[in-house]
C-alpha cells in the first residue's frame, strides 16, 4: 500500500489516465473461444472512418462499455468487436476532393486504392480515441469491411440470397440521386419541407396543375376521379400533351382529389411515388425524360441536355409566350432528397439489383427480441408496416463491394462464380467455365456495386463466425446496441438478413442510445456551429468526466442535450471522491482492516445496511441497462451516505481510537472495495487508481459486488440519528458555533431504545441523552415581534405608545389577542398582524432550544 503521505492533494486526471492506459493490456479484454462461462456477444455498430469518433459515437460506446465491462464482472465471456464500415460514397467524395480528381480520371483499381488508404488512416486515429476512453474493445474482434476477408462473406450472403430466391434483378423505378449517380434505398431518402411553385396550364383544354412542368415530356396520362362530372366527356379519351405533341390516355382513378388544382392531374414517369402506383395499375407506357445525371434526355426534344431546374425555367418561358400559363401559386410541399447530399431524389425506373422484403418474418424475429427501452420496438413495427418497395442493393459507384456476377456477352445468361473463388471483383476476373446457356466465353461483369448496408448487416453473423457451412455456435448474439436513428436501415436490414440467411434472428436484445444535441437543443452541426468535440471533453476534464456525462445525462434511449454543467458535476464528483479516499486510505492504513470482527456499533449497522440496498439498486439498474439511476445511486452513497453523514458520524471514534474503531475500519473498507468495483465500468481509470492503493490486482478483474445486509432496525434507528445529527450541526452552524465548539446538554426524545455507543455525543461535542419518555417543556413568552408596515400606518404617532400597551399584555393575551386595546384612555382597534409573540422552551428549569426532527423532538440546553 502506498504510504497516505505520498497520496496526491489533489486528482490529477491526465496524469492517471496517461499512466493505467499504458499499463492496461489488450489481452485482458479478449473473447475465449472455448471458455466454461456463459458468453456475452456484443454486436457492436461499425462506425464510418471519418476520421474522427463524433461526440454521439461516444455516447453510443460509453454504453457499450458500461455493460461490457459489468457482464464481465458478472462472470461473462464477452465479446466487444470493433468493426469499422468502410465503404461509401462520403469516402468517394473526400478522395475526389483532396486529390482534386474526379473518379473518372483514374481507375476504378486506383481509385479504391486512394479510398482504402484513406479509410486506413482514418481508422488509426479513430482507434486513438476509443483507446484512450478507456473502451474495453476486444481488439482480437476488429474487422474491416473493406478487407477481403470481411467483403468475401459479404459476397457469400449475396449469393447466397441470391439462390434462395431474396434477391433478384429487375428494370424497376428507384429513389436515385442524380449528384452522387447513384440508386439508393427507400430508407436513405430524407424529407424536406420546401417551397415551390403550383402552376395551372391548359393542356389541350384541360387545366392541369403541377409543381414539375419539366416532366411534361415524360407525360403518360392524365387522371381525374371518376365521380368528376366536369371531365365526363373525357372517359376513354386521348389528350395531345402541350408543347411536345404526342397523345395520352385519360384514366380514371378514385385516389384522385377533385379539390387539388382542377381535379385533373398528368402522371409522367416519374414524377413521384403515386406515379409509380398509377403507372401500374393502369399500365401506362414507360417515357425516360431525366438520365442519371438529371440532365434531360432526347426524348425533351429541343430541352435535352438541360438539366431539370434549366428545363423548369424554359417550359415556364415558353408556356408563357404560348399563352398557356394561367396562374402560378405558392405551394408547401414535402420533397424527398438523398440523405448524403440533400439533392432532391428523383425516381427513374432502372435495371437494379433488389432484395425481396417479407415483412411478416421481419415482424415475428423483431419481435422475439427484447427492446430497450420497449417502445422502440414499435418504430421497427411502424416502417416494417409502411414498407411498399423492395430493398434496393445496387449503387453505381465504385468503393464498395462489387457484386460477384457476370453476364454471358452473347445470350445474356447471368453467370455466379463458384463460393471458393469468392472475393473476387468481375470487372477484373473472367468465370472458369463456359456460359451455361450457350457455350460461349465471353463474359461480361457487373459493374454495379453493393449498397454499404449490406457489408453492414452481417455484422454479427461475421463476428459469431458464420461462413455458410451452418449457424455459428455463438449466434444469435445477446446485444445490439445502437441510436434510434438507424432503426429502419441498420437494425431493419439485420434482422433481415439474418433471417435469410439463418432463418432465426440476430440478437437476444437491441439497445437503443438517444442522439446527442448540442448546447442549444439542436441537433449539432457545422452551420450553427454547435458541434462538440470527444476530444475537447477528453483534454478538459478527462475520459472519466465524459463517461460520467454519458450516463448520466439521459434515460437510456432518450436524446441527449449536452451540457458542460454536467461534466464539471462529473469532475466534481472525482474531486471529492478523491478527497474521500484519501481519508479512508489514511484510517486503514493506521488501523489495517480485520476482517473477523463482528460489527455491533449503531452507525456501522447503518452504513452497511445502506450500502447493501445500494448494491441492489445498482444491480438492478445495471441488469436494466439504466446507467443513469445506477450511476446516481453510487454517487448519492458515496457523497451522501458515506461521506456527509457517516464519516462524519464516526470521525470521533476514528480520532478517539475508541475499541469500536476496529469496527468502523472494517466499514469503510467494505463501502471503499464496493464503490470502487461498482464505478469500475463507468469510470474505469478513477475506479483503478482508488482501488490500486488497496490491492495488487486489477478492479476490472474482480467480480461484481455482491455485498448483502439485512439489518431493518439499523436502517430505521440509523436514519433517525443521522438526520438528528444533520439537523443539530445545521443547528449549530446557524447560531454562529463551529462545529467542533462544546454544544452542552442535548436530549433526545424517542421510544426507540437506540443505542449510538456514543457516535453522536463525540461528533456533536456534546453531552447526549436518548430518552424514550415524553419531553415536558414549558412554554414562555420571551420576546413579541412587531410588523411595523402594519403597525405604523395603524397608528401613526402612537406606535410607539400601542407597543408598549402590547407589552402590558399577559401570556395568555398575548396568544389569544383582545379586539381592542385601552392606548392613552381610548379604547382602539387591534389590527391583524401587528405583532408575533416569540417563545421560549424551559425544560426541568433551564431554557432549551427545541427542535423536531422527523417526529422526534431534541432538545438543546447550550453551555454556560
Ligand atoms: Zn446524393
Ligand atoms: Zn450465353
Amino acid at each position: 500500500m502506498v504510504p497516505s503521505d505520498q497520496l496526491p492533494k489533489t486528482y490529477d486526471f491526465a496524469n492517471v489516465e496517461e499512466r493505467w492506459l499504458g499499463r492496461w493490456r489488450d489481452e485482458d479484454f479478449y473473447f475465449v473461444q472455448d471458455s466454461e462461462k456463459p458468453r456475452f456477444v456484443i454486436d457492436t455498430p461499425p462506425p464510418y472512418p471519418t476520421g474522427s469518433f463524433h461526440i454521439g459515437n461516444a455516447l453510443n460506446w460509453c454504453y457499450i462499455d458500461f455493460f461490457a465491462r459489468y457482464k464481465r464482472m458478472q462472470g461473462f465471456n464477452v465479446m466487444f468487436p470493433q468493426g469499422w464500415d468502410c465503404h461509401g460514397l462520403p469516402t468517394e467524395v473526400k478522395v475526389e476532393e483532396i486529390n482534386r480528381i474526379t473518379k473518372n480520371d483514374v481507375s476504378r483499381e486506383e481509385f479504391r486504392r486512394l479510398c482504402r488508404e484513406l479509410t486506413l488512416n482514418n481508422i488509426r486515429q479513430m482507434r486513438q480515441t476509443l483507446r484512450a476512453m478507456a473502451f474495453s474493445v476486444d481488439w482480437s474482434n476488429e474487422y474491416i469491411t473493406m478487407h477481403p476477408d470481411y467483403f468475401k462473406k459479404t459476397q457469400l450472403s449475396f449469393l447466397r440470397m441470391l439462390k434462395s430466391g431474396y434477391i433478384y434483378q429487375s428494370e424497376h423505378p428507384v429513389n436515385f440521386c442524380t449528384r452522387c449517380e447513384t440508386a439508393i434505398a427507400f430508407a436513405e431518402v430524407a424529407y424536406d419541407e420546401r417551397s415551390t411553385r403550383l402552376n395551372y396550364f391548359d393542356f389541350d383544354g384541360v387545366e392541369i396543375a403541377t409543381t414539375r412542368p419539366e416532366l411534361l415530356a415524360a407525360c403518360v396520362a392524365v387522371a381525374v376521379h371518376p365521380e368528376d362530372q366536369r371531365y365526363h366527356h373525357l372517359k376513354g379519351g386521348l389528350l395531345r400533351v402541350p408543347i411536345f405533341s404526342h397523345t395520352v390516355p385519360v384514366v380514371q382513378d378514385e385516389v384522385v382529389d377533385p379539390s387539388f388544382g382542377s381535379g385533373a392531374v398528368m402522371i409522367c414517369t416519374f414524377g413521384d411515388k403515386q406515379d409509380v402506383h398509377w403507372w401500374k395499375q393502369h399500365n401506362l407506357s414507360l417515357r425516360k425524360a431525366i438520365d442519371r445525371r438529371g440532365r434531360m434526355t432526347a426524348l425533351a426534344a429541343k430541352y435535352d441536355g438541360m438539366t431539370a431546374a434549366e428545363c423548369r425555367t424554359a417550359i415556364l418561358a415558353d408556356m408563357k409566350d404560348k399563352n398557356m400559363l394561367k396562374k402560378q401559386e405558392d405551394l408547401d410541399q414535402r420533397v424527398g432528397a438523398c440523405w448524403r447530399c440533400k439533392t432532391p431524389i428523383e425516381i427513374l425506373s432502372e435495371r437494379q439489383w433488389f432484395v425481396k422484403i417479407k415483412p411478416d418474418e421481419i415482424l415475428d424475429a423483431a419481435h422475439q427480441i427484447r427492446w430497450y427501452p420497449e417502445h422502440m420496438l414499435r418504430r421497427m413495427e411502424n416502417w416494417v408496416g409502411q414498407m411498399e418497395w423492395d430493398w434496393c442493393i445496387s449503387r453505381q459507384r465504385i468503393f464498395a463491394t462489387p457484386i460477384p456476377v457476370w453476364f454471358c456477352r452473347k445470350c445474356g445468361e447471368l453467370v455466379v462464380p463458384d463460393e471458393k473463388d469468392l472475393p473476387l471483383d468481375p470487372t477484373l476476373t473472367q468465370p472458369d467455365h463456359a456460359c451455361p446457356g450457350c457455350g460461349n466465353n465471353e463474359f461480361i461483369g457487373e459493374e454495379d456495386v453493393l449498397d454499404t448496408w449490406m457489408d453492414s448487416s452481417i455484422s454479427v453473423l461475421y463476428v459469431t463466425g458464420w461462413d455458410g457451412s451452418g449457424i455459428p455456435g455463438i449466434f444469435p448474439a445477446q446485444i445490439r446496441p445502437q441510436g434510434h436513428d438507424i432503426i429502419r436501415t441498420w437494425a431493419f436490414y439485420t434482422i433481415l438478413r439474418a433471417v435469410a440467411l439463418t432463418g432465426q434472428r440476430p440478437w437476444d436484445q437491441i439497445l437503443i442510445n438517444g442522439m446527442v444535441l448540442g448546447e442549444d437543443g439542436f441537433k449539432m452541426s457545422k452551420s450553427r456551429g454547435n458541434i462538440i468535440v470527444p476530444e475537447e471533453i477528453l483534454s478538459k476534464y478527462g475520459a472519466d468526466a465524459l463517461r460520467q456525462w454519458s450516463a448520466t445525462g439521459a434515460a437510456t434511449g432518450s436524446d441527449i442535450m449536452f451540457n458542460w454543467n454536467d461534466v464539471v458535476a462529473a469532475s466534481r464528483f472525482q474531486t471529492k471522491m478523491w478527497n474521500i479516499a484519501r481519508f479512508v486510505l489514511l484510517q486503514l492504513e493506521k488501523e489495517g482492516v480485520d476482517k473477523t470482527i463482528q460489527v455491533t456499533a449503531l452507525a456501522d449497522r447503518w452504513l452497511l445496511t445502506r450500502l447493501s440496498d445500494t448494491v441492489a439498486t445498482v444491480t438492478e439498474a445495471m441488469d436494466q441497462y439504466q446507467f443513469d439511476a445506477a450511476l446516481k445511486a453510487i454517487r448519492e452513497f458515496a457523497w451522501d451516505v458515506l461521506a456527509d453523514n457517516y464519516i462524519e458520524l464516526v470521525k470521533g471514534r476514528l480520532y478517539a481510537k475508541d475499541a469500536s474503531r476496529k469496527s468502523a475500519c472494517l466499514v469503510l473498507h467494505t463501502a471503499y472495495d464496493s464503490i470502487c468495483r461498482m464505478l469500475a465500468p463507468f469510470t474505469p481509470y478513477f475506479a483503478e487508481e482508488c482501488y490500486s492503493y488497496l490491492n495488487e490486482e486489477s478492479v476490472h478483474r474482480q467480480p461484481w459486488v455482491t455485498f448483502t445486509y439485512d439489518d431493518p432496525q439499523a436502517l430505521l434507528e440509523g436514519d433517525i440519528l443521522t438526520k438528528i445529527v444533520a439537523e443539530v450541526r445545521k443547528f449549530k452552524h446557524d447560531s454562529g458555533l463551529a462545529l467542533n465548539a462544546p454544544l452542552g446538554r442535548v436530549t433526545i426524545y424517542t421510544p426507540l431504545a437506540i443505542l449510538d455507543e456514543g457516535d453522536m455525543s463525540r461528533t456533536l461535542n456534546a453531552d447526549v441523552h436518548w430518552r424514550t419518555d415524553s419531553a415536558r417543556l414549558d412554554r414562555v413568552v420571551t420576546d413579541i415581534g412587531f410588523n411595523r408596515s402594519v403597525v405604523g400606518p395603524a397608528f401613526k404617532k402612537q406606535s410607539q405608545a400601542f407597543m408598549e400597551a402590547v407589552r402590558m399584555l399577559t401570556p395568555e393575551q398575548l396568544l389569544d389577542p383582545p379586539a381592542t386595546i385601552n392606548l392613552e384612555g381610548t379604547e382602539v382597534a387591534v389590527p391583524e398582524n401587528a405583532f408575533t409573540p416569540r417563545f421560549s422552551y424551559m425544560e426541568g428549569g433551564a431554557r432549551v432550544d427545541v427542535l423536531s426532527v422527523a417526529g422526534v423532538i431534541v432538545t438543546i440546553q447550550r453551555s454556560a
